[in-house]
């Protein structure tokens, strides 16, 4: 970390700043329900206000009642990044007055979370690092302002409840992390933490996760902390990295000019690509926490605790080690692979085939990998749906590569084929009349013919000239339309040349 800490100094005039920054992330969770409510969570095509019910309105009288799954989802979570799982927690209200937010006060956790004491490994461009996590808790989200302007042009704000009560996590970390690089790689690995363990689809483009980042910087080598703003309103990841970096810079030039920075909430300007005041920011007394009267305690059973451990899957840095030392792939692609859940699954699917060929058949992980790597994910970057590739036939075509039934170009078409319609490769490759031809009989008169035709280039290779023989090659290759096995073209034409000579 030492080092870490020395390469991030920013060297701006006579003195080296050090940046230090704590981020927050809300993560919308993956539960069919609201947080304490029957209401639907699935907003998709959704009319405003159309998912709400007395509860989640903040109407008086009506009582909570605490969704099982959310509690599960964090819990999940808490073991994913390492954390201590509380045995009992409670639930408190933070009492704040604004229109997002009926009941005048939002359920929350205080000073019991779910989960504490945790860690996440990332790697750099300088290397690994670790940032430790403070928390995880438990929380319900408010309702969607929308500010906006009437048929007139009078400026109105519009709610949409549809959102309150929305289950929420949130996970915020130590002030460990000393990089705008380091803050949007811990970003990027835990939105893949969450989405591997089905606890959130954490897309930030659609305001599922939300990242703040609490920046202020010190002298470098010095240990206490400067005043911090808290940066939001940042809706990718190089969003993250932007206005972290930009913020830097902003206080040091602050401090550099002889002014004083004040605590405060600090919105990103994508588009001027500069952060502003948004408010001056409350310290944690002005909620007047307190225990949430209409919530028991929540004990977590070890029973329970042991079944969500169990059935947790295998998490991204475990898979990413397995795949190099195991599968003897490179941490490069290991680790491209292990990014996109869809071709992780779709490497898993294609590796349990591999498991079920005979060994003279089976392709290596490699082969499968760099499929992945290279095709299936070009291919799925193309499509909104990501396509429909099955693991067991890209299984199935590299393995018909492999045996020379089909060229490694025609196999891309096919793939693409596969990809778009999801139609098993073998009906593709007899659909498109592509079986690849390896047969020597069947070679040797197309490359008879390819000779006879060519006098120059046959006289040109007798005169040593390998071009000529990649010619009458490629010659070869043109009249079986890329159906002939390359190889054996390449040895049966060398061979024929030797013959006639
Ligand atoms: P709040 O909940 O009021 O925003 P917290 O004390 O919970 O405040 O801290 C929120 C985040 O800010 C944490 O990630 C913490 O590590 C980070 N943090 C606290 N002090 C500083 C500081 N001086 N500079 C940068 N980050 C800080
Ligand atoms: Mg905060
Ligand atoms: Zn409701």
């Amino acid at each position: 970390m030492a080092e870490a800490a020395a390469q991030a100094r920013v060297a701006r005039g006579a003195v080296a700043w050090e940046a230090v920054i704590g981020i927050e992330v809300h993560a919308q969770l993956r539960t069919a329900s609201k947080m304490f409510c029957a209401c639907s969570a699935d907003l998709r095509d959704a009319g405003p206000n159309t998912h709400t019910c007395p509860v989640c309105l903040g109407m008086p009288g009506v009582l909570p009642v605490i969704n099982r799954r959310a509690v599960e989802l964090v819990l999940s979570t808490g073991m994913a990044i390492d954390a201590e799982i509380a045995s009992v927690t409670r639930w408190d209200r933070k009492n704040y007055f604004y229109p997002d937010l009926p009941k005048g006060y939002q359920i929350s956790q205080f000073d019991l979370p779910l989960a504490a004491h945790g860690q996440l490994a990332l790697d750099t461009s300088e290397g690994p690092f670790t940032v430790r996590i403070r928390r995880a808790h438990l929380e319900e989200d408010t309702a969607r302002l929308q500010h906006t302007a009437d048929a007139t042009g009078r400026r109105i704000s519009l709610v949409d409840f549809n959102r309150s009560g929305l289950p929420l996590l949130e996970i915020v970390t130590e002030p460990d992390i000393r990089t705008a690089e380091q803050a949007r790689r811990y970003a990027e690995e835990l939105r893949l933490l969450l989405r591997t363990i089905g606890a959130s689809d954490a897309e930030m483009e659609n305001g599922q996760m939300r990242v703040e980042a609490n920046v202020s910087i010190r002298p470098a080598g010095t240990h206490g902390f400067g005043v911090r703003s808290e940066v939001k309103n940042m809706n990718s990841f190089r969003a993250v990295e932007r206005a972290i970096a930009h913020e830097i810079e902003r206080q040091a030039a602050v401090l550099e000019a002889g002014g004083t920075l004040v605590q405060e909430t600090r919105g990103w300007d994508d588009v001027r690509n500069e952060t502003y005041t948004m408010r001056s920011k409350e310290d944690s007394d002005d909620y007047r926490y307190f225990p949430e009267p209409d919530l028991p305690p929540l004990r977590t059973d070890p029973a329970w605790l042991d079944a969500i451990r169990a059935s947790m899957p295998e998490l991204p840095a475990k898979r990413r080690t397995r795949y190099v030392s195991i599968l003897g792939l490179t941490p490069y692609d290991a680790g491209v692979i292990v990014a996109d859940p869809a071709a992780s699954a779709l490497f898993e699917d294609a590796l349990a085939s591999a498991a079920g060929l005979p060994a003279d058949r089976r392709p290596v992980p490699k082969a499968l990998a760099n499929w992945v790597t290279g095709e299936y994910l070009r291919l799925a970057k193309q499509r909104d749906d990501g396509g429909h590739a099955s693991g067991a036939e890209l299984t199935r075509l590299v393995s018909m590569v492999g045996e020379g039934r089909i060229s490694g170009t025609n196999a891309k078409e096919v793939f693409g084929r596969h990809v778009g319609s999801g139609e098993p490769v073998e009906a593709i490759v007899s659909s498109m009349g592509l079986t690849q031809i390896s047969d020597s009989v069947a070679l040797s008169a197309a490359i008879d013919g390819v000779l006879a035709a060519n006098p120059a280039a046959v006289a040109d290779c007798r005169a040593g000239k390998d071009q000529a023989v990649r010619f009458l090659v490629g010659q070869v290759m043109k009249a079986t339309r890329g159906q002939a096995n390359a190889t054996m073209v390449q040895r049966l034409v060398r061979e024929r040349l030797e013959e006639r000579a």
